[in-house]
């Protein structure tokens, strides 16, 4: 079931984007045409060990120019707004790497995006090593117009849980991507994904993340089991030789960890996934809802008095002055 939002317990994304918008904002998925680095063969292909993008993937390869950005727009904003009666939006380009092409290119999708006068801003997912410095100017030059939020895939710092998801990249590319965004591109709001429960990962991997996080310059985080989806290569490796899975108190513990050194200031975006296709979950079996795992890590914070920067000494916020901020 769904309960009231408590704010008092961590900075929802709901907040910061009332904060930043002024109303109800949803994002519009949006397809830009492009691939991945681990999907056309540059460092592998079939993707990240995790990763599986088929649901998208009737756009793959098509050209995202010449009004294909706007129809999409235009298909999906008016049952966004019915289901969640939202009043502002945001295009995402959620699927594949959304930086992987030259910035002439990217530049006339982010603009044609920005050119339906129903989008307030763009969120654009990708990866850290496909981020140079030409794509990094244009996404500032970008955000002094408009709100822009680069939604970075850094799903972990440790390089074997790196290595185990074959992602191609090391936790250094990670640091130095979340650096440059820092320095060159100060208006974007970059959000960094992560993703716990990998077999590899350290005990200390999400307090170690949200300490890095800390002295990133991000704006947000947003968290994600390990879920095991038909159609990948995790798939393939649980099929040969099960991997062991978290349970919901286990993976609660890390991110209670996590939210407890990460500072109040940045926003988290989710704390768990659901699989967005039930009959494609393959484990863990509680990725199936959306609630009964969400509710299960508030309650353990709540009896616990947990909460978003505790371990680094800062006051919980009282419901009260949150409600203020709303
Ligand atoms: S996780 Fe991201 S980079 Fe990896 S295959 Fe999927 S979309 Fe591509």
């Amino acid at each position: 079931m769904q309960p009231a939002e408590d704010h008092s317990l961590y900075y929802h994304y709901s907040r910061y984007l009332r904060e930043t918008f002024g109303g109800k904002t949803y994002k519009v998925v949006v397809n830009s045409g492009l691939t991945c680095p681990t999907r056309d063969g540059t460092i592998t292909k079939g993707g990240c060990t995790f990763c599986d993008v088929r649901g998208s993937s009737s756009f793959f390869g098509k050209q995202g120019r010449g009004g294909e950005i706007v129809d999409q727009i235009d298909r999906r904003l008016p049952g966004t707004r019915e289901r969640f009666k939202s009043e502002k939006h945001i295009a995402y380009f959620q699927s594949y790497t959304n930086t992987y092409s030259d910035a002439e290119y990217l530049r006339g999708i982010y603009l044609e995006a920005l050119s339906h006068p129903e989008i307030a801003g763009l969120a654009i997912g990708t990866r850290p090593d496909c981020l140079p410095d030409s794509v990094i100017d244009l996404l500032e030059e970008l955000a002094r117009e408009h709100y822009v939020s680069l939604e970075l895939g850094v799903q972990s710092f440790e390089n074997p849980t790196l290595e185990w998801f074959i992602r191609g990249h090391d936790g250094d590319c990670s640091r130095e991507a979340l650096r440059k965004m820092r320095e060159r591109a100060p208006s974007v709001h970059t959000c960094a994904h992560f993703i716990f429960g990998a077999p590899t990962d350290s005990p200390t991997a999400p307090r170690d993340a949200a300490l890095e996080m800390n002295r990133s310059g991000v704006r947000g985080v947003k968290l994600h089991q390990m879920m095991v989806l038909k159609y990948t290569k995790l798939a393939e490796m649980h099929a040969a030789a099960p991997i062991p899975m978290l349970t919901v108190d286990e993976y609660a513990e890390r991110v209670i960890e996590f939210l407890e050194h990460l500072d109040p200031s940045i926003y988290v975006e989710r704390l768990q996934a659901k699989a967005s296709h039930a009959k494609e979950l393959v484990a863990p079996a509680w990725s199936m809802t959306h609630w009964e795992p969400y509710n299960r890590i508030l309650a353990i914070m709540r009896e616990r008095g947990s909460y978003q920067g505790k371990a680094l000494g800062f006051p919980r916020r009282m419901p009260a002055e949150v409600l203020s901020l709303n």
